[in-house]
């Protein structure tokens, strides 16, 4: 069976006007027609034909008043078969200027919606596509409606259900709460009578708040008393809010929808700070890492080189660092240019990497070719063999990037202790030692590992 169009009265001065909301509710099968003014929306009215929705201009109903839209709802009402029970014809009001006069009046003819000129392509369509079909609309709302009688309940569900909200239907207190044990998540409001069998509305809210710790749930208590020490204890209890029976319809959606939007909102703001705290973080890891070898940087070592070395005196244990130079890698840059120079300083970082414990010995890039190993609980004479080891891998193989094959080396110079009494020992000193390692290296050809003659860190670190 094909469903017989919904059939609309377009009442508007300009025939421009007219033309597109024609052409747009056309476009979604509503059957249009059309009226200049008060006069010709009468004629239609009179006609035998039916309509479902009149959309009019607020200017055309103020020219003859608001009067000549009073005559046309006057003429609807005498034509309407009471016993239908037909519900008045909706009628949406279009204005140039929204003012809550004309609102207020639009309201007291009947109008269920304004649209404000020059209305954005679909606006019209969705208004009257909302109050024509309304099951159409989907605002993926779930609400849970708990009350014994089963008159109210149905009351309740339908308002809602017509604004396009879900709803799960409960006849107490215990229902409800069993239903929320298990579908938490799929609940966004709670509507709940005061006086229930089994379990009130009261302890579900109780419940709701202390065993679920849905502390973010809305709560609306629909009761028929208004006494405000009762009141006071369903908001001790938890409620979000509350409604006397009866109720508007446009109130309890109006509330529902700020409760529902402030937690949308706390959602929202909830999930932005997580998504800060992530870039924070990784800001953090940024500012620490080298960007281009994915090792440590100096500002991490000035940082954290202090700590290491207390750590280690602090608890007795050996520390030593390599200071690692890489061998004429000027030579490198002018060969080969600066690309497979960055290329060979990535490779060298993770040849080295492959080697070191993992989570215990670290990487900081000290300045263009230059990098500090750190090596806790070890002491000079293993840190000697740990630079042999890294030296041996730079070297043994050339690095190999975009089919050029170049051979480097290392130079490698090494300071640090045993165990150390005091704290008196600091990175300079540290750095130093290692530096002077590292010059006697270069001096004596390069590609080597060396611990300096002479007094080491430990003996320079006697009480002060
Ligand atoms: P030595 O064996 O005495 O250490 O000689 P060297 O050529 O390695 O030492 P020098 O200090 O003269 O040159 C270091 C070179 O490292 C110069 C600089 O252009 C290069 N360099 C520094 N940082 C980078 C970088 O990030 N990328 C590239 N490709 N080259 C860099
Ligand atoms: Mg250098
Ligand atoms: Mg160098």
């Amino acid at each position: 069976m094909v469903e017989e169009k919904k059939r609309i009265l377009v009442v508007d001065e300009s025939q421009m006007v007219r033309s597109k909301i024609r052409e747009e509710l056309e476009g979604g099968q509503f059957e249009v027609l059309e009226a200049k003014d008060g006069n010709e929306a009468l004629m239609h009215l009179a006609s035998n034909a039916p309509l479902d929705l009149i959309t009019m201009d607020v200017a055309i109903s103020r020219m003859g008043g608001f009067e000549s839209f009073g005559r046309l709802r006057e003429e609807q009402r005498t034509t309407m078969d009471a016993a239908s029970g037909a519900q008045p014809l909706p009628v949406v009001f279009i204005t140039e200027n929204d003012t809550m006069e004309d609102r207020k009046r639009g309201f007291e003819m009947g109008g269920v919606e304004f649209i404000t000129k020059p209305f954005q392509k679909g606006e019209v369509l969705a208004a009257v596509n909302k109050i024509l079909h309304p099951e159409g609309v989907d605002r993926d709302i779930w609400a849970l409606v708990a009350d014994d009688s089963a008159v109210s309940r149905t009351v309740a569900s339908a308002c809602l259900k017509r604004e396009g909200i879900h709803v799960i239907e409960a006849e107490d207190g215990a229902q409800a709460f069993e239903h929320l044990q298990k579908n938490l998540d799929k609940i966004d409001i709670v509507i709940t009578d005061m006086m229930m069998p089994v379990m009130d509305g009261k302890t579900l809210c109780q419940k709701i708040r202390r065993e679920l710790a849905a502390a973010d749930m809305p709560i609306i208590f629909l009761t028929a008393v208004s006494d405000l020490s009762e009141l006071l204890e369903v908001f001790r209890a938890g409620a979000s809010d509350y409604l006397v029976k009866p109720f508007a319809k446009e109130e309890l959606m109006a509330r529902i929808m700020v409760h529902i939007e402030r937690n949308r909102i706390n959602k929202k703001l909830r999930e932005t700070i997580e998504v800060l705290k992530v870039a924070n973080e990784e800001i953090q890891r940024l500012s620490i890492m080298d960007s281009l070898t994915g090792c440590y940087n100096r500002g991490y070592l000035k940082m954290e080189m202090p700590k290491e070395i207390h750590r280690a005196a602090r608890y007795q244990r050996a520390l030593s660092i390599l200071l690692c130079d890489i061998d004429h890698f000027k030579a490198v840059n002018d060969t080969h240019g600066h690309l497979i120079g960055d290329h060979v300083l990535v490779e060298v970082v993770e040849r080295m990497m492959r080697i070191l414990r993992q989570n215990i010995d670290w990487i900081a890039r000290y300045g263009g070719e230059e990098f500090i190993v750190v090596l806790p609980e070890t002491p000079p004479d293993a840190a000697c063999l740990v630079g042999e080891r890294l030296r041996q891998s730079v070297a043994s193989q050339p690095i190999v990037f975009q089919e050029e094959r170049v051979s480097v080396t290392a130079s490698f110079g090494v300071a640090g202790f045993h165990v150390v009494s005091g704290t008196s020992i600091s990175t300079d000193d540290l750095f130093r030692e290692a530096d002077r390692g590292l010059y006697q290296a270069k001096q004596k050809g390069r590609n080597r590992v060396i611990r300096p003659a002479g007094p080491a860190v430990a003996d320079a670190a006697a009480p002060r």
